[in-house]
């Protein structure tokens, strides 16, 4: 058998050469397999450039740890990543033209809480470099940098104003899609390889950014998009009315925003959807008014399957 030269040695894959048609009688010895190394397409697809195949394959072989090790090569959060991403990897999988993807994200989520469980930590090969790295902002984006350059060897610093870690997986997605321990799991690890952080610390107010480029060798600026779409219209500062972050941050600092018995929500996204399955755990009677089709929604279809089993109108 040959394989591909990965840090996984995925066998190789047989295709064959020519159509089965073409050669209704005859022998078939002409046709010899052919062996490709080409990238799957769900690795292609991976916004996180996970070894999906090689991972799959460790899986498959019961090695957990060893897929859990190929996952944290390139992504600190698999057992976030397995419950939020959306799985492009499926969309595009080549087995959903024969029966269905593979469940890519639940083997992923399931090699995360096996890390989780059973305690595995990063290890750290690279020895120290004479270099500190600041990073503003703890959300997935800084602490991937973090990782990251911690295990090439810098000195790493996170700044951010709000007191926990995490950015919008804290405070953008609700816990009963990402439960808090799961997000705090994770995060820890990033601690105990000497991640610094420093949380309730406003850059520009509470430090300088004079004050961050005389202490550091390099400054990395992660601090997302916070911005909201405004609807543009007259009487949005009345009680009442909420901005999805706003509410689904009150939500995960555990208060409960006054929402009334009736809500709508408009917009047709999955920051729209979060919304209506928060407030129905409120227990507000929800509609979502969208001004497209259903089909034109930008949330994820799962997402909107699951909404209206909890009883969100459309
Ligand atoms: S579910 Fe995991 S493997 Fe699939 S695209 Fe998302 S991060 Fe990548």
């Amino acid at each position: 058998m040959k394989y591909i030269e990965r840090q996984v040695n995925v066998p190789l894959c047989a295709v064959s050469t020519t159509s089965g048609l073409v050669n209704k009688t005859g022998t078939w010895k002409f046709a010899q397999p052919l062996f490709i190394d080409r990238v799957s397409p769900c690795n292609q697809q991976c916004p996180a450039g996970e070894d999906i195949t090689g991972y799959m394959y460790l899986a498959g072989q019961g090695k957990f740890e060893e897929a859990w090790r190929l996952i944290m090569e390139e992504n600190p959060f698999p057992a976030i990543m397995g419950r939020v991403c959306f799985h492009t990897c499926e969309e595009i999988c080549n087995r959903k033209d024969h029966d269905e993807a593979v469940s890519i994200h639940t083997v992923e989520r399931f090699i995360g809480d096996y890390a989780l469980s059973h305690g595995l930590k990063i290890i750290v090969t690279q020895t120290e470099k004479d270099k500190k790295v600041a990073i503003v902002g703890a959300g997935p984006g800084g602490m991937s940098a973090a990782f990251h350059l911690r295990r090439m060897g810098y000195t790493v610093t996170i700044f951010d104003s709000n007191q926990s870690p995490g950015g919008m997986m804290r405070y953008g997605i609700p816990s009963y899609r990402l439960p808090n321990e799961v997000l705090d799991g994770e995060i820890s690890r990033l601690y105990d390889i000497g991640i610094e952080f420093k949380m309730g610390v406003k850059v520009g107010k509470d430090i300088t950014w004079d004050s961050l480029e005389s202490q550091f060798d390099a400054i990395f600026i992660a601090i997302g998009a916070y911005e909201e779409t405004s609807l543009g219209i007259e009487g949005l500062n009345k009680d009442g009315i909420f901005n999805a972050l706003e509410f689904l941050h009150e939500i995960d600092l555990g208060k409960s925003p006054k929402i009334g018995k009736r809500i709508s929500v408009i917009g047709g996204g999955n920051s729209a959807i979060d919304c209506a399955r928060a407030s129905r755990r409120l227990g507000a009677e929800v509609i979502i008014i969208y001004r497209r089709s259903e089909a034109e929604m930008p949330a994820h279809g799962e997402e909107i399957e699951m909404a209206k089993e909890e009883g969100v109108q459309f």
